[in-house]
């Protein structure tokens, strides 16, 4: 039988918006030590707008901004819907895309009007040993913006900026957990410049940039040698992190996969609802023992 306690707070949880999947896992949420939030649709909205584009060739804006929107449209990445929307509110015609592959954690690629063009991220560049300088794409990166990279083959084309923004509750839900001692940190693919950016305007403990997919659970593991974690995502690729985490927080309009993964879902996709579960939490396992 559930003791009585843990049937009222799970209700009590129910109507702040917090689907309980795991009761035990609800239970181990008084001892959270530190907190992982995901950055991209987590801590930002996760709705981007393209701010810059800058040709790295003699190709305009709209061309750019076109093929890069045509190879885009059947992702469905927060980047690629930024791309993708503000295709269309230049109301530009998108090209015929004949192959498509997505490079987790590192953009796309496929054949756009028989070009074979990428959408990648500055590490991808890095890994191929491709350098590009330009004044206006650090000036990007210094503002906090996402940078992606046009390429046809090898050859980069164009790289656009993209500005995410700041859920307004994040800075709260940080505030307070801070101040009940618990470590806030964000871990995300993005560059180290968005990274820096994020953690500073909200104030977080530590942050892990340019993290690859396949690595998200690795760093959870790393921050358990020393405390009791909770990991926050909404993504595909934060599946394999909430479920290493001691406990699994995922927010409701993210993915199915991050959801079925967790052990907790916030159904009203606030991030000051995870003050509440381990509010919740002490109080119901306080008044059992
Ligand atoms: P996050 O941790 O922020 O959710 P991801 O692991 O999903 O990030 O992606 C990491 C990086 O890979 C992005 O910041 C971007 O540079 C690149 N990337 C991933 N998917 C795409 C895409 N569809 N188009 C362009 N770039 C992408
Ligand atoms: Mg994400």
């Amino acid at each position: 039988a559930i003791p009585l306690v843990v049937a009222v707070s799970t209700s009590l949880a129910a109507n702040s918006g917090l689907l309980i999947r795991d009761r035990q896992a609800f239970e181990r949420a008084r001892d959270i030590q530190a907190i992982v939030f995901d950055k991209t649709g987590t801590l930002t909205q996760g709705k981007f707008g393209v701010t810059d584009i800058i040709p790295l060739t003699n190709m305009d804006e709209n061309d750019i901004l076109r093929f890069a929107a045509s190879l885009e449209s059947n992702s469905e990445h927060p980047i690629a819907l930024g791309i993708v929307n503000s295709a269309k509110e230049r109301d530009l015609k998108l090209e015929s895309l004949e192959e498509f592959n997505s490079i987790p954690g590192k953009g796309v690629e496929g054949l756009v009007n028989g070009k074979k063009l990428k959408v990648v991220s500055p590490g991808y560049l890095k890994e191929k040993g491709i350098e590009v300088t330009n004044d206006l794409i650090e000036k990007a990166e210094q503002q906090g913006k996402t940078v992606v990279f046009l390429l046809e083959e090898d050859r980069p084309l164009a790289a656009m900026g993209l500005a995410d923004i700041i859920r307004k509750e994040s800075k709260e839900a940080i505030e307070k957990l801070k101040s009940m001692g618990i470590k806030c940190m964000m871990l995300t693919g993005d560059n180290r410049f968005v990274a820096k950016w994020v953690a500073e305007e909200l104030e977080l403990d530590d942050y892990f940039a340019e993290v690859l997919p396949h690595e998200k659970a690795e760093i959870i593991k790393e921050v358990q040698k020393e405390y009791i974690v909770a990991m926050v995502g909404d993504g595909v690729n934060d599946a394999p992190a909430l479920v290493q985490a001691n406990v699994g927080i995922a927010i409701g309009a993210g993915t199915d996969v991050a959801v079925e993964s967790a052990d907790i879902v916030l159904v009203k996709n606030d991030p000051r609802n995870v003050v509440d579960i381990t509010v919740l939490s002490k109080k119901t396992y306080a008044k059992m023992f």
